[in-house]
């Protein structure tokens, strides 16, 4: 058998199905020029990818493979591969990913490996055989469906590497263009070369936070989560590997389930959106769909709301890629209800910056805060962003670490809407809304759209 190994969210050569398929391979990655084309060429996450791409290449050369290289649509490359049986990968379940591997079963028999997520999209589903819309049933199927299977470890199998120059980058238009040198600025892209992300070293912190994992991973000014969400993202980490070491901590008497809880929601959201693609744009309920107020945007997006917690979370957004989860959450109620835009207007802001950007993982967690998602509570869910800051961020040190202007405030005066509407206050704006008239008038745009 001749098979392409098409690496895409599986960035890594432990626990990989990938390399359980034995025969002569040709393992390939493709820098996709469809979705290329559409970002930034100083885009974080390019980089990112191009680092842990040439990681898995170095990886795979230790173990006598070697990794190709393409520039171009996944269409193109495909048409220039001829003389393979099949083409395997590991599942991509969002719409264009789904459209995409369509197109290529067309050129090539396409075998689709079970590799990101924890369950297969069909095999939680409720007693009629429809899929779960809401996430605590979904949550106590898939504790019962979770057994010895979903650890399992996926052992290589002895594979020979189909001859070809894997040194270059292809670049692929009709046929093969051009070979280029391996380097960042072959595919267009110029931002610095962050280090390949350490997995033992994510291991380790892991270790250290699961034990007050419950109590310490809403408080932004605490290192108390994984960040794990990247390496989980581009594979680069194998779902079964955190879930095998969650079950030896659980050996330990170490309480993991309130982690293994939100690895479920990562794979409620992604098992939703498959089930549900349109609401990859659309809401999932109400006909609500905010009010389109550029001036808000702006303010939204370069941290000039006035409001602290909120300020403090787009800074650290533009300037690390990451956002603290309990921030996020206050970030897309402060957008969505207080300022009345669009959801779709902040997931897109997200998805420009966030570096372990998931389309399920944000889309459906933008929905939820907005009030029109798979959830079965109402529209009516407002964070108050003081009082927020108040009981996660007391001290108010996450506010102080991304918005020094503020560092000479007390945090009471931080977590007071009516002292910051009354103050002025050197190189910081005042609040641009109201909390409790924004949240009213949010309930009243909203009740008029319930059907
Ligand atoms: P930990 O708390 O250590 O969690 C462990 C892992 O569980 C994470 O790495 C992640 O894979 C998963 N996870 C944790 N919380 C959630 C959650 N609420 N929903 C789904 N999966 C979760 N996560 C993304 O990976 N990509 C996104 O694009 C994304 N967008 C978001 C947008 C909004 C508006 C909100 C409220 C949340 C979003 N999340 C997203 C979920 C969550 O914020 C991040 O997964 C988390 O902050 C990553 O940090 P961590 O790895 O330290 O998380």
């Amino acid at each position: 058998m001749r098979r392409i190994l098409w690496f895409r969210r599986d960035l890594r050569v432990e626990d990989a199905p990938l390399l359980t398929l034995e025969g002569e391979v040709l393992p390939i990655f493709i820098f996709d020029t469809n979705i290329l084309h559409a970002l930034s060429p100083d885009d974080r996450r390019v980089a990112q990818i191009f680092v842990q791409v040439m990681a898995l290449k170095t990886a795979l050369r230790l173990r006598g493979l070697d990794l190709k290289i393409y520039y171009g649509t996944p269409k193109a490359v495909f048409k220039t591969l001829q003389g393979f049986d099949a083409v395997a990968a590991s599942g991509d379940y969002e719409g264009y990913a789904r459209a995409r591997d369509v197109e290529i079963s067309h050129l090539l028999p396409f075998e689709y490996l079970h590799d990101t997520y924890i369950f297969t999209p069909q095999e939680a589903q409720k007693p009629d055989g429809s899929p779960y819309a809401v996430f605590t049933p979904f949550y106590n199927k898939a504790k019962t469906l979770f057994g010895a299977h979903h650890l399992r470890f996926y052992t290589p199998k002895k594979q020979t590497l189909v001859p070809c120059d894997y040194e270059t980058l292809s670049v692929v238009g009709e046929g093969i263009l051009e070979r280029r040198p391996l380097r960042l600025d072959s595919i267009g892209f110029r931002a610095p070369l962050p280090e390949a992300i350490d997995v033992a070293a994510l291991f380790a912190h892991l270790e250290a936070i699961l034990p007050h994992y419950e109590n310490a991973r809403d408080m932004p000014a605490q290192n108390g989560t994984s960040h794990l969400s990247v390496a989980l993202r581009l594979g680069v980490v194998s779902i079964r590997a955190v879930l095998r070491f969650l079950a030896t901590q659980k050996k330990r008497d170490v309480k993991t389930e309130p982690f293994f809880r939100q690895l479920i929601f990562r794979d409620f959201y992604a098992y939703a959106l498959y089930h549900t693609p349109r609401i990859e744009e659309a809401n999932y309920k109400y006909r609500f769909n905010g009010v389109e107020n550029a001036s808000f945007f702006e303010s939204f997006c370069t941290a000039q709301t006035g409001v602290p917690l909120v300020d403090a979370g787009v800074r650290e957004l533009l300037a690390t890629g990451m956002m603290h989860n309990r921030v996020r959450m206050v970030c897309a109620s402060f957008f969505t209800k207080d300022l009345l835009l669009p959801w779709q207007w902040g997931e897109a802001f997200f998805a420009k910056h966030l570096l372990d950007y998931d389309k399920a993982s944000n889309v459906l967690s933008w929905q939820w805060s907005a009030g029109t998602g798979v959830d079965p509570q109402p529209y009516f869910r407002i964070f108050n962003p003081y009082a927020q800051a108040k009981k996660f961020d007391l001290l108010a040190r996450y506010i102080k670490t991304h918005l020094p202007e503020l560092t000479h405030l007390e945090p009471k005066q931080l977590h007071d809407e009516d002292y910051l509407h009354t103050h002025d206050i050197a190189g910081y704006p005042k609040p641009i809304v109201e909390h409790k008239v924004a949240a009213k008038s949010a309930l009243e745009a909203f009740k008029k759209y319930v059907l």
